[in-house]
């Protein structure tokens, strides 16, 4: 199989800057989870850390882990799944952030840190309307001064006040927001204060600066997909840095045959809906099998020409967000998609 992910650093710090210019003074958190949305973990977090990128959102404690291994003891690493007792002590031996949305959790988190005898940083994370891992508004003023006792007890060190907002309407997440501001005051009147402030996303960080806080969590402009429906990618001043190529392998009549297929995590939803970037520009993909696929020929294709079904550089160029707007899902789907089947490959000046 000759298909690989071609990610270029390069554009991954081009974006990462144009990302920390947009959303300065606030703090970038470059986040890296699904193996840096199927980029590969260790290269991009490395060339984050190289280009100044002190923070980074892991989603889970392996990753979590995974990033300290990789960039050292000065990063910062948040991770806000802890699914187990072990994943706790792996946690608090890594010296992760963890984001808090329970109140058993919290005791657990307590509890785990003083068997360490270590401090836990933690972030409290507030419900706001997503119903997806926070502490509702109902219980969220006992939450806080719990939070705040402890705190002061020296078990943990309570850093940061986080949210998630859905980007879907302006009027959802400025109803979410009143909740965080809401929350924010609430931690304050504890005691808990010089919080490190989160709440917004890739899509909120440029279209909302009101959202942008102490820090934004931005995974997906970093990578330069773009959001389904959002602006274009130069509007946003941002390049994806993958792009997936594969070899002709045969042609056969008026199709060239690519080794590319659904088992590799091509949507075989695509099929006589997308094109793909050839040697001589856009050609309908017009079949796509478990192993292979087929696409419309050009004047002389010949076996081992090289097609790129989504990403920069090819004639005839596509996006992982153009391809997940033609079959109702979103860029990232499509990114996560390539299986760990095909090779990725990291070019830099
Ligand atoms: C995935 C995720 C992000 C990043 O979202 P993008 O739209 O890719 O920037 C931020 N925060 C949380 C909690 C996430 O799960």
């Amino acid at each position: 199989m000759t298909a690989r992910l071609h990610v270029d650093l390069d554009a991954l710090e081009a974006n990462i800057a144009r990302v920390r210019a947009t959303v300065s003074p606030a703090e970038l958190m470059l986040v890296v989870k699904d193996d840096a949305y199927g980029h590969g973990l260790e290269p991009v977090v490395r060339a984050a850390s190289g280009a100044g990128v002190v923070w980074f959102g892991a989603f889970d404690v392996r990753t979590a882990c995974a990033v300290r291994e990789a960039v050292g003891e000065d990063a910062r690493i948040f991770a806000w799944i802890a699914a187990s007792r072990g994943d706790l002590e792996a946690a608090v031996a890594a010296r992760i952030d963890l984001g808090v949305g329970d109140a058993d959790l919290l005791e657990e988190i307590a509890d785990a840190a003083r068997d360490a005898g270590s401090r836990v940083r933690v972030h409290l994370k507030i419900d706001t309307g997503l119903h997806r891992n926070g502490v509702r508004p109902e219980q969220w003023p006992g939450f806080v001064s719990r939070a705040a006792a402890l705190h002061s007890e020296g078990v943990i060190d309570v850093v940061g006040i986080w949210s998630h907002i859905a980007e879907a309407s302006d009027a959802e997440d400025d109803e979410a927001r009143g909740v965080y501001e809401w929350a924010l005051a609430e931690a304050e009147a504890v005691g808990l204060r010089r919080m490190t402030r989160h709440l917004a996303a890739s899509a909120a960080s440029f279209a909302r600066p009101e959202f942008r806080y102490d820090m934004v969590r931005v995974g997906a402009f970093c990578y330069g997909i773009r959001s389904a429906g959002g602006p274009s990618a130069d509007d946003l001043g941002l390049r994806p840095i993958g792009t997936l190529h594969a070899d002709v392998v045969e042609v056969a009549g008026q199709y060239v045959r690519v080794d590319l297929g659904w088992l590799h995590g091509l949507p075989s939803s695509l099929r006589l809906r997308s094109s793909v970037g050839t040697p001589a520009g856009s050609r309908q993909l017009i079949d796509i099998g478990r192993s292979d696929s087929l696409v419309a020929s050009w004047p002389g294709a010949g076996a081992g020409d090289t097609v790129a079904i989504y990403g920069p550089g090819a004639a005839g160029e596509v996006s992982a967000t153009d391809l997940a707007e033609l079959i109702g899902t979103i860029g990232e789907e499509i990114a996560l998609r390539v299986s760990p089947l095909v090779e990725r490959r990291y070019t830099r000046r």
